[in-house]
């Protein structure tokens, strides 16, 4: 694909070495990248307010004469205070300005400038402090602020942007094709990134940022729908036997009502002849693995071999075991596949599943090799599947010929979010618990009540039961490893000396992570202390208690799943929040938990409270970062844009077609920008 041009940011005037460095820790390399540097907010200089009718404490702008130029006080080594009289009609104020000698020069006694900041009203004295301040004739308009980096100023940035356009204004292509934006009335890139960095009115401001969310959401979902369609013609393998009464038959429990939909919606798709893309959403609890198995069971019943991708080893493992007890009975081959698996027993594995003698491959990563071939792939499933990246499921389902995939999420994603991720993925939920399922009880304690806590613990060792501590995560650059062992020792020490206690921390090797684990899972370690989020999915129904250390550092959809490792089982589970945060966002994260147990409605709670941006680390959710779009307002603008890429790419699957190229290098710019990582 050719590359796109590009102008190194260096080209402009005033940006040496120095600055560029400066600008690349903004992510700005060339001119084109400042171009798309969108303000974060404006400053409203079009709006002036008439001194005398300004508030106490808000931000305004105000036109006004210098009365004289400014006073000097010197206040002690460092500060110097720069003084004036302004006047506005009959009204006066005193502006101070700090420090600043060069804005002080530059006011002269008799001109009209514009002030712009908070003015404070003291009895009759109206004052503004360190201003930003220009020349009445600059004009009254929309100013544009910049995210923005030490030593580099958003005034500094806005006259880069505009020496910018002053250069490459005419060179400007616009990436979407001209029916396109006739089709959606989009305005044209050059009046778009004019009016996003120097809008003359609000209005002239929305229609730019209508189109640039547009044409951010356009080029996100057409790669990901590309990602996702790589390698696929649209006939996938036609499932004609189904099995799934059978295997239901098979369960030590009989299957929820959500359980039997979910997975007849899935049998469904794969007889329809067209590749499954779906996705399990299901709260932790709720049964996704037996909705796995089913189809799984329903495929080797075809004569198709699936392959069942988890994030960890611990997790994989788990899986496998569960998926042998339930499969192998009735002739279904199954085999596990990690980064511990030795050389010899992979070997050999590689030989059996290509051959096809092994009907389900259960593993981590380390299926996405190229080593690992199949006979016959006819079904991918991913767990936990935001920890995965669009990319790499993919990759698996191109070892089989148009494999039909599902993905199963334990996390509950709000509606926003998952059409965003998701785009046109079929969507299953299950919404229901198994029964006999006792909410966790929560209970939100201060640090004082921690010894009481330990010794409800202990009662719950005393009869057989397993519990967690979640152990407190240290703040970034201290050591989390340092804390962890000392405080698993301090309870070894103290109350619960008497039992066996585990450790698990983020830098542990996997091997010896999965070997304590082991223990927990045998129940030969009955306290388990973790640093590290517990993994998402680790099912130990024997576990009923949990304790979280300085809970105030969670999110609400990390507690919930955290809190989910307990009541697992029939048996009253609690989970206990140890936290002495006192401002108010902690407060009602706290109270939160105690008072839901409803995976939906806590992540609803956890991107108000946080915002979308926050809601998962970008990593997580597997996106690039958003420039621009907004997940809570944007929602009208992306149903259009996901509604065009369909029929953008139903006609043009790979984007061939000459109108098409601009949007074909921003799709690649976007991907490459993130590279593999950010698909992860
Ligand atoms: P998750 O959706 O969090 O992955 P799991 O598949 O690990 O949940 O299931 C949690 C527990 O519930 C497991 O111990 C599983 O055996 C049990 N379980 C699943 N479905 C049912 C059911 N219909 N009735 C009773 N227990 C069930
Ligand atoms: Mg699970």
């Amino acid at each position: 694909m050719e590359k796109r041009e590009t102008h190194s940011i260096r080209a402009l005037k005033g940006v040496g070495e120095q600055r560029a460095a400066k600008y690349q820790k903004l992510g700005i390399e060339t001119v084109e990248d400042l171009l798309r540097h969108y303000p974060r907010s404006y400053e409203d200089w079009s709006v002036l307010t008439p001194l005398a009718e300004a508030v106490s404490d808000t931000v305004c702008c105000i036109q006004a004469e210098a009365l004289s130029a400014p006073v000097s006080h010197y206040i002690r080594q460092g500060m110097t205070l720069y003084q004036f009289l302004a006047v506005d009609g009959a009204a006066k104020m005193k502006v101070t300005i700090f420090n600043n000698r060069f804005a002080a020069d530059r006011i002269r006694a008799g001109h009209n400038y514009l002030f712009y900041g908070k003015v404070t009203v003291r009895g009759r004295t109206k004052e503004m402090s360190s201003p930003e301040i220009q020349p009445a004739e600059m004009g009254a308009s929309i100013r544009p602020v910049y995210p923005q980096t030490e030593g580099l100023s958003t005034r500094m940035i806005e006259g880069a942007v505009r020496q910018a356009f002053s250069m490459w204004e005419d060179r400007l292509v616009d990436p979407l094709p001209e029916a396109l934006r006739q089709e959606y009335a989009l305005c044209h890139i050059r009046y778009a990134l004019k009016n996003i960095h120097f809008p003359k009115s609000h209005e002239m401001l929305a229609v730019a940022r209508r189109r640039l969310v547009f044409e951010e959401l356009l080029v996100l979902q057409l790669g990901m729908a590309m990602l996702r369609n790589r390698g696929r013609n649209g006939h996938a393998p036609k499932l004609t036997v189904d099995q799934s009464d059978t295997f239901f038959s098979l369960l030590p429990f009989s299957p929820t009502k959500a359980q039997r939909r979910a997975v007849s919606d899935a049998v469904e798709d794969m007889r329809s002849g067209v590749p499954m893309s779906r996705l399990l959403q299901g709260d932790v609890g709720s049964g996704k693995t037996a909705v796995a198995a089913a189809l799984c069971h329903t495929a080797a019943a075809n004569g198709w071999q699936s392959a069942l991708m988890a994030p960890t080893g611990i997790l994989a493992e788990q899986h496998y075991q569960s998926l042998c007890e339930l499969l192998q009975p009735v002739g279904i081959q199954v085999a596990l596949l990690t980064g511990s698996t030795t050389a010899a027993q992979k070997r050999d594995l590689l030989e059996k599943l290509k051959e096809g003698t092994i009907q389900l491959v259960v593993g981590t990563h380390a299926l996405l090799q190229e080593s690992v071939e199949f006979h016959n792939l006819g079904l991918v499933i991913t767990d936990e599947q935001h920890r995965f990246g669009v990319e790499q499921r993919a990759i698996l389902a191109s070892k089989g010929e148009n494999a039909h995939v599902y993905v199963m999420s334990a996390t509950p994603i709000p509606r926003t979010l998952a059409l965003m991720i998701y785009g046109d993925l079929d969507i299953s939920v299950l919404d229901e618990l198994p029964p006999g399922r006792k909410p966790v009880a929560t209970y939100a304690i201060d640090s004082g009540k921690r010894m009481r806590a330990l010794g409800f613990i202990k009662k719950h060792l005393d009869e057989g039961y397993q519990a967690y501590i979640v152990c407190p995560l240290v703040e970034e650059g201290g050591s989390d490893l340092k804390a962890a062992q000392q405080y698993a020792q301090s309870l070894k020490q103290g109350l619960l000396r008497d039992y066996q206690i585990g450790l698990v921390h983020g830098r542990m090797k996997p091997s010896e992570k999965d070997k304590v684990m082991a223990g927990f899972f045998e129940g030969k370690i009955q306290l388990l202390v973790s640093t590290t989020v517990i993994e998402v999915g680790v099912n130990v129904p024997n576990a009923v208690i949990m304790m979280v250390e300085n809970a105030e550092r969670f999110g609400l959809s990390q507690l919930h799943q955290l809190r989910g490792r307990v009541g697992r089982g029939n048996v009253q589970s609690h989970c206990i929040l140890v936290s002495d945060a006192q401002n108010q966002q902690a407060k009602r994260r706290m109270w939160i938990m105690s008072h839901s147990n409803d995976g939906f409605k806590i992540a609803e709670e956890d991107l108000k409270l946080r915002g979308p941006g926050d809601f998962f680390g970008q990593r997580q959710h597997g996106l690039p970062a958003l420039k621009i779009a907004d997940m809570n307002s944007d929602m009208a603008v992306l149903r259009e844009a996901q509604e065009a890429a369909h029929a953008i790419l139903k006609a043009d699957p790979n984007l061939e077609e000459d109108s098409h190229q601009g949007l074909r290098r921003e799709v690649k710019g976007l991907f490459d920008q993130v590279g593999e990582q950010g698909l992860n």
